[in-house]
């Protein structure tokens, strides 16, 4: 079984595409959780931050960077946005490829935790 992500970068699997570059790529999510819900990955699969270390690191800063790009792209950035990492199981991690949820365009998009 092959991972989704991986197979949404190949193009195999079709997605609303926000934003690519050399190392990165980014699109809708497909069941959004607020006006803007952006998917945000690396064309390097890796699980989950457990698999982080410093040869891998620049991972991170290639995905923040990209962040910073599709807040400034979306029209995000001049009112703020939240950035989310589900990691694991109990962290609500679906999808076993690291990605990035950037999350807005709601004035308020309210508590951190609704449990
Ligand atoms: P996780 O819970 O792993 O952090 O998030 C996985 C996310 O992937 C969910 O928000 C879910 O809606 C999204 N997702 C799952 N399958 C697909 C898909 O086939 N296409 C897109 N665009 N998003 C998906
Ligand atoms: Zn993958």
């Amino acid at each position: 079984m092959g991972c989704l992500f991986c197979n949404i970068i190949k193009g195999e699997v079709p997605s609303k595409k926000i934003y690519e570059n050399e190392r990165v790529y980014a699109f809708e999510d497909i069941n959004p959780c607020a006006p803007v819900h952006v998917l945000v990955v690396h064309k390097t699969h890796i699980r989950n931050i457990d698999e982080l270390d410093h040869s891998n690191a620049p991972i991170m800063a290639d995905l923040f960077l990209a962040v910073k790009e599709i807040a400034r792209s979306t029209g995000l950035e001049a009112d703020g946005y939240r950035v989310i990492i589900n990691n694991g199981k109990a962290g609500g991690q679906v999808i076993w490829h690291l990605h990035v949820h950037v999350l807005g365009g709601l004035p308020d998009l309210g508590p951190m935790l609704s449990v």
